[in-house]
């Protein structure tokens, strides 16, 4: 780990300002991930700033019927808040089955949807990697690439984004707030996270300065059909290979509302906007089913060692639609 020098932000401002003076500056709040890049001189910022004592810990219902979550809820208070449960349980079912509880306890709203990828190659210092050091090269399209994107990726950058909060978040059309010096705005959840391209050491839409404040959940009448599948080497403390969070609502058979998203298939959270709109006004089938699973994966371009994730994608698009339209649970 480099030196830094340490700041503890006093305001929203405060912060926001000492971050566009340094723009080698990062936010810091649990630390989860940014530590341990530290620690291995993936980042090597020249200031911290420290925000984790500024008043972005609430939960709050807002007029239009929407959630705020703070950027500093933990991701253990989503997972627990009896609202998130009841309304939008693919988010709560999401974030229980990512990392463990001590790091749920410590990690944020808002950090969580800036993790990094956990490819191995970024991590390792040894190799070249166009994400840790634009330019040099990405050592996983050729090598071991089990765990790496079949949807979206470039010659640049294979990885895929970690997260499991952020599919639920892709699905139920959440929406990021952001504060700047220059004022607010807000991001539509499907717009913040970037694909490679031939830029893959960003990963997010967020501009030099900017910070997340909050994430906004919209009401969603189906809400509680909300599932979210996650298929991965161990039963715990294990990233997806797939993730599937889907939510239905049936008028009698038909399918009239769908929600669809994919992890560990790309550098972002996946949304299957195109299989959502062949859903609609469909019988609720395992052929219905079967087939929005193909055209979700259609354009799926597999690497050397991942190809499976192909076939596991469809079967679990049919599993957890199938589950969701009778009403969801726990998977
Ligand atoms: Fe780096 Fe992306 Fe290639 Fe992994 S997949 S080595 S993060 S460029």
């Amino acid at each position: 780990m480099d030196n830094f020098t340490y700041s503890r932000a006093t305001s929203l401002s405060d912060a926001t300002n000492q971050a566009v003076a340094d723009q080698n500056s990062l936010f810091i709040a649990g630390g989860t991930n940014v530590v341990d890049r530290l620690k291995v001189f993936l980042d090597r910022p020249s200031r911290l700033i420290d925000i984790s004592r500024l008043q972005m810990e609430e939960i709050e219902p807002m007029a239009d019927g929407s959630l705020r979550l703070g950027a500093l809820v933990s991701n253990t208070a989503v997972a627990d808040n009896i609202d998130i449960r009841r309304n939008y349980p693919m988010l709560a079912r999401a974030i229980l089955s990512g990392a463990s509880q001590q790091i749920r306890n410590m990690a944020t709203v808002g950090g969580n949807l800036l993790q990094r990828t956990r490819c191995p190659y970024y991590y390792d210092t040894a190799f070249p990697c166009n994400k840790r050091m634009p330019g040099t090269g990405c050592p996983a399209v050729t090598g071991a690439n089990r765990s790496h994107a079949i949807l979206g990726a470039s010659e640049e950058c294979v990885a895929v984004h970690p997260s499991d909060m952020c599919v639920a978040l892709a699905a139920l059309d959440a929406v990021v707030e952001v504060a700047s010096p220059q004022g607010g705005r807000q991001i539509p959840f499907t717009e913040f996270h970037r694909l490679p391209g031939n830029t893959p050491e960003q990963d997010s839409n967020l501009q030099p300065g900017e910070l997340i404040t909050a994430v906004i959940l919209p009401p969603l009448s189906f809400g509680k059909s909300g599932v979210y599948l996650k298929l991965r080497d161990r039963a715990s403390y294990s990233f997806a290979l797939i993730s599937v969070a889907a939510a239905m609502n049936l008028s009698g058979n038909q399918i009239q509302g769908v929600r669809l998203a994919m992890g560990g298939v790309a550098h972002k959270p996946w949304r299957a906007t195109a299989a959502e709109d062949f859903l609609i006004g469909k019988s609720a089938n395992t052929e219905t089913f079967t087939e929005a699973a193909e055209i979700a994966l259609q354009g799926a371009n597999p690497l050397t060692d991942n190809g499976y994730k192909v076939e596991l994608a469809k079967r679990a698009i049919r599993r957890a639609l199938t589950v969701s339209a009778q009403g969801g649970g726990v998977i």
